[in-house]
């Protein structure tokens, strides 16, 4: 069982092996260094490589980030629209904030990635709340885009037809003259709907020229890392950072996303109230695409077909009212997350009203069942966040297809998922799940262009550790 004492914590990795710096007061974000006394010791190790570049981005992100005398020149340009002169010294990335939860951390997490590959600063646009939800990651200077940045209330209706799209300017432009686009700033949108020329952001000879834009800002909601892995630009220097592939957001998730104090505060009397004292934790994610709220039926079954065919939960015996077997009295706790409480009843009464064939006890627990997603309240996001973070704390994971929210759980968890197959026509899918081939999240929209060859092709088949996602044929993941 777990002693929550701090001094007695059974492996402290206070920096999670060199991960994340030392350079932060305590107080201001305290699940930073208290995370690793609530998990298991991560089976993976960063690479040094990586820890080192991590370092330098820190310190390029102090030299330009807000408010410092490089980030105000380049402002200056951008108001006044102007390019700067020369090759600047420093260039931006800038993230605009946009979808569910699920979608924002990793698609945060993608840009972070791609800044960290061109030598960006990234800069976060808060939007309704996400300073209320992570702490910074950075060191002595904030990624948070100050509120008087020039083009902020552009934001909201940059898309695919303005003129400063990447993929606009490459249709408009005879590619090669494309660097003489005039704006200081590109807008990329690699959002779900983006178009064939948006999606040759992916392909050396087009990306090239945006490396001559100081300002970057991207929209996007979706985890579009695997393809980062087949340009030919980034390859080799990705090999280095993650020699072991299936890494990527698990490590940059546990450098990047740490909750704030009340998150923290949610999280952890959660864990020990409900999960601490249990033997095993187990973590069922339940998000169903239906508008309507459901129970259903056929959800119910596929959850408990998955949990008992592959024994992560026991069985009921419905002919015993009573099993005595002192000797294996284990506890499992359920964490279950849904936006419906129907599942989560269901199968608390179906332990209580009988016994398991173990004698295992199993405890049942959900959160919040908010019913709905909403997108502007606080107290909401805050709950998905917790509950998102209080997944990756288990042991062993089931989640749901084609949920970004899941996929955050199990790659900030390390946890390889049973992914609940997607229902089709309202019937449980035979099997109900299947074990995932790496703790990655998947790609939902990847382009399938073959960049030297300028046609369509199959970017699941290039390389052994890129292949098409468990629960969506044509995605993409790095296993
Ligand atoms: P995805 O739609 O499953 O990919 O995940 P997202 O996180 O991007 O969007 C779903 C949103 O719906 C979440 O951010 C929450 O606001 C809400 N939501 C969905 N499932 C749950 C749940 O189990 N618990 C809570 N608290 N919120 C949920």
């Amino acid at each position: 069982k777990k002693n929550l004492d701090s001094s007695s914590i059974e492996h402290d990795d206070r920096l999670i092996n060199g991960l994340i710096s030392d350079q932060f007061d305590d107080g201001s974000c305290l699940s930073r260094y208290q995370v690793a006394s609530y998990r298991k010791e991560s089976p993976y190790k960063p690479s040094s490589y990586l820890i080192s570049r991590l370092r330098r981005y820190e310190a390029l992100h102090k030299r330009c980030g807000p408010n410092t005398e490089s980030y105000n020149r380049y402002v200056a340009d951008l108001r006044a629209g102007k390019k700067p002169e020369e090759a600047s010294d420093c260039n931006y990335l800038v993230w605009v904030s946009f979808s569910g939860l699920g979608n924002r951390i990793l698609t945060l997490g993608s840009a972070f990635l791609y800044a960290l590959l061109t030598d960006r600063v990234l800069l976060v646009d808060r939007g309704v709340d996400l300073d209320d939800l992570f702490c910074e990651p950075f060191p002595e200077a904030s990624w948070l885009l100050p509120l008087d940045f020039p083009i902020i209330d552009q934001f909201k209706s940059l898309n695919q037809k303005s003129p400063e799209c990447f993929g606009n300017i490459l249709k408009t432009s005879n590619s090669s003259s494309s660097s003489s686009s005039s704006s200081p700033y590109v807008y990329l949108h690699l959002v779900h709907d983006y178009d064939d020329h948006d999606k040759l952001f992916f392909c050396d000879q087009d990306h090239s020229f945006l490396q001559n834009v100081p300002w970057v800002i991207m929209k996007s909601d979706n985890y579009f890392i695997p393809s980062l892995f087949l340009m030919p630009s980034f390859e080799q220097e990705l090999h280095k950072l993650f020699p072991e592939k299936e890494t990527v957001f698990h490590f940059i998730g546990r450098y990047l996303f740490f909750p704030t104090n009340p998150i923290w505060g949610l999280i952890t009397r959660y864990y020990n109230s409900y999960l601490a004292q249990a033997d095993e934790r187990i973590g069922i994610q339940v998000r169903v695409f239906d508008t309507r709220v459901g129970p259903f039926q056929y959800v119910l079954d596929q959850i408990l077909a998955c949990s008992l065919d592959n024994n992560v939960l026991p069985n009921i015996n419905p002919d015993e009212s009573f099993i005595t077997s002192p000797e294996n009295r284990k506890s499992k706790a359920v964490l279950l997350t849904s936006l419906s409480s129907g599942y989560f009843e269901k199968i608390r009464d179906m332990y209580w009203e009988h016994p398991t064939v173990s004698g295992e006890v199993i405890e049942v627990f959900q959160p919040s069942s908010e019913g709905y997603q909403q997108t502007e309240k606080k107290m909401h996001h805050r709950k998905a966040w917790a509950e998102m973070y209080l997944l990756s704390l288990t042991d062993k994971l089931i989640t749901s297809s084609w949920s970004t929210f899941g996929y955050v759980a199990q790659s900030l968890g390390g946890l390889n998922p049973w992914i609940l197959y997607k229902p089709e026509n309202e019937t449980t899918p035979n099997p109900a799940c299947t074990r995932a081939m790496s703790i990655e999240p998947c790609f939902h929209a990847p382009p399938f262009f073959d960049c030297k060859k300028r046609a369509g092709t199959d970017t699941g088949a290039i390389v052994p550790h890129i292949r098409h996602c468990e629960d969506m044929s044509w995605g993409l993941k790095l296993v």
